[in-house]
């Protein structure tokens, strides 16, 4: 696993250093309100676990699952929801929680399928957001770290379902996956 990353962007003390700040801010927002962090599946899961471990609220927790990858490692633009909410959120403030924020089309999506659904409020989090002209602009209000355009892998990121257990996040050797394109 480890021979296949080029470099290691953020270490796993920095990651939980982050989440520990991103937690405290959003402690600071969201007080008194009824909070429903909605986590991302299957990337954003570990950082999810951490940073509602990192916010002193009471909150819920649910999750969505978008497809928009495939196995490749650029955004097809088709974006399908395989696994919604468990129930109504007109009552709630939601917070999407994100792991990482690319062409931007696959968190478009996911904001105007829950906007239609009249949450009481609306905000992003992601966990890494990748530094490059986007198809669609989404205003993010918590971002954890702006990263170089490349593909990268860990704390929760895959490449091909592979490599989300590594504890770090880093960049995957272009090898790996060069030939594997359709
Ligand atoms: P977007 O729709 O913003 O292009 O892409 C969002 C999704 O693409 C993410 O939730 C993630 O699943 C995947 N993705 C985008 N960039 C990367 C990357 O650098 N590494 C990995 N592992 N997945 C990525």
């Amino acid at each position: 696993m480890h021979q296949d990353i080029s470099e290691v962007l953020y270490s796993e003390a920095q990651i939980q250093a982050k989440v520990q700040e991103l937690g405290q801010q959003i402690t600071a927002d969201y007080q008194g309100k009824h909070l429903l962090l909605l986590g991302t599946l299957k990337g954003a899961v570990p950082f999810i676990a951490d940073l509602a471990r990192a916010i002193e609220l009471p909150l819920e927790l649910d999750y969505m699952a978008v497809a928009s990858y495939g196995n490749s490692t650029h955004s097809s633009g088709v974006v399908r929801i395989l696994k919604d909410l468990e129930g109504p959120i007109d009552n709630k403030h939601i917070l999407i929680i994100e792991d990482i924020i690319d062409s931007g089309l696959t968190l478009a999506y996911l904001v105007d399928v829950i906007r239609r659904r009249n949450p009481l409020s609306l905000r992003i989090c992601t966990l890494l957001y990748k530094e490059r002209t986007r198809l669609k602009e989404v205003p993010v209000d918590y971002t954890g770290f702006t990263i170089p355009d490349k593909f990268v892998v860990g704390y929760g990121l895959d490449y091909s379902q592979y490599y989300r257990n590594l504890p770090y996040i880093g960049i995957l050797k272009p090898s790996v996956y060069e030939g594997t394109e359709p």
